[in-house]
């Protein structure tokens, strides 16, 4: 039976553990949390990572769990429009939010009982070569397969093993999250309800409605960025911070501050990698290595594309390793994998990159040159009808 070895639980790992066991290979999930769980914060779904998901899972139930995303538009902190909100066309997927507790609920529920799940495991040694097969291991327990995934993360150990020049760095701003719950959340009127987001100088402040469904968990998700590094203070002072520095934006953003507690509170600095790895994947033995998610491609969250590429890099995955068997072929199915996503992925980078200076922008000159950047890049990026998130298709499985 051809084996993998999922390392991270991760939404990459989780995905992909589920799609490689439905195509019939025995997979091993090996997690260093003691658990397998997600923060309590909320995610977009790009029309590319809706149709990734349905491709690696068409019995997902990914519907049920997604609130569709209205165009919010973009303000400036006293509400006047940078760019004004456009009704998106009725078309294929449309961007969703979905609480990131159903998500992650979703992908368990998608491995059903063939994957065996090791938690409480953190891989120290990676072991890869032309006659090896793949392995990791704690430096007492080794788990060998023939296709050894890679899914853990920014800091990956599998990636600084095999493609040590990609680094983690700081992004230079830090990030908060916070889901407040349907109880909490103020009433507000319907042009505020459908959230948005608004741009200051090195600030930005994005909101958008959960809804509430039978299905999943509601409330309002937030996020908010500020430039510089984290801040090491308790989440109560943090919490004050943030509502100090958005006191003067327009409503809802002083009353969701108000109503979020220091317990709802994420913070995380934001980290891309860079440069990225010179490759996805490595042969080794009889197939070989894949990097997928943050562990090839982290990068900053403002087009909110970091999971919708994991799973496009998984339903990639899935279609190129489906029927494949172990040994040469599954040796060339690894380096197609790198040669399907990095040239995909270093766009999408590239892009996030551009968009990230442009939504930082700080000092007159450059917040002038933002806002008429804005009007331009946002439709070529995230166009409804067109762009790198709404033209990307699932690749039809190879057959070998
Ligand atoms: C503020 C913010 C907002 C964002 N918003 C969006 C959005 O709206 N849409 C979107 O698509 N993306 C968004 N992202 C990006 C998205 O969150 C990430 O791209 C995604 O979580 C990456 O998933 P992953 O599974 O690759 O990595 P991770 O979530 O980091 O998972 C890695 C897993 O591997 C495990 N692990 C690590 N090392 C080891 C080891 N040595 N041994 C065993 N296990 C190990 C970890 O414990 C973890 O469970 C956002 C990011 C931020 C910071």
């Amino acid at each position: 039976m051809r084996t993998a070895v999922v390392v991270g639980a991760g939404m990459a790992g989780l995905a992909t553990a589920g799609a490689l066991a439905r195509d019939g290979w025995q997979v091993t999930l090996l997690e260093r949390g003691e658990r397998v769980a997600a923060s309590p914060t909320a995610l977009v779904l790009w029309p590319n990572g809706r149709r990734a998901l349905e491709a690696i899972d068409p019995d997902g139930g990914w519907s049920a769990i997604v609130s569709p995303l209205p165009d919010g538009g973009v303000r400036r902190p006293d509400g006047q429009w940078l760019v004004a909100p456009r009704a998106r066309p009725g078309a294929g997927p449309g961007p969703a939010v979905v609480h990131l507790e159903d998500l992650y609920d979703a992908l368990v529920a998608g491995l059903g009982d063939r994957v065996d799940i090791r938690t409480g495991f953190e891989i120290t040694t990676v072991r890869t070569g032309r006659a090896q097969r793949p392995s990791v291991g704690d430096g007492r327990t080794y788990f060998e397969a023939d296709l050894l995934v890679a899914a853990d993360g920014i800091d990956s150990t599998v990636r600084r093993a095999l493609a040590p020049e990609a680094a983690a760095v700081g992004s230079g701003f830090a990030a908060w999250q916070a889901v407040i719950p349907g109880y909490r959340v103020p009433d507000l009127p319907a042009d505020q309800a459908v959230g948005g987001e608004t741009l200051g100088a090195g600030y930005r402040f994005v909101s958008m409605p959960l809804g509430e469904r039978a299905a999943g968990r509601g409330g309002v998700y937030w996020v908010a960025t500020a430039a510089g590094a984290p801040r090491p203070e308790p989440a109560a002072t943090q919490l004050a911070l943030l509502r100090r520095w958005f006191a003067s934006w327009h409503a809802p953003v002083g009353a969701l501050l108000a109503a979020t507690r220091p317990e709802d509170l994420v913070p995380q600095e934001v980290r891309e990698l860079r440069p990225l790895p010179r490759s996805y994947g490595f042969r080794s033995g009889t197939g070989g290595v894949v990097l997928i998610g943050d562990a090839a491609h982290a990068m900053p969250h403002h087009l909110g594309q970091g999971a919708c590429l994991a799973f496009e890099d998984a339903a990639t995955l899935r279609s190129l390793v489906a029927d494949c068997p172990t040994g040469a072929a599954l040796g060339a199915a690894v380096e197609e994998y790198d040669r399907a996503r990095r040239p995909r992925t270093a766009s999408v980078v590239r892009q996030t990159r551009r968009m990230s200076a442009v939504v930082q922008a700080r000092g007159r000159l450059a917040l002038r040159a933002r806002n008429a950047a804005l009007g331009s890049l946002r439709p070529r990026i995230l166009g409804h009808d067109h762009g790198l998130t709404a033209d990307w298709q699932p690749p039809d499985p190879k057959t070998t």
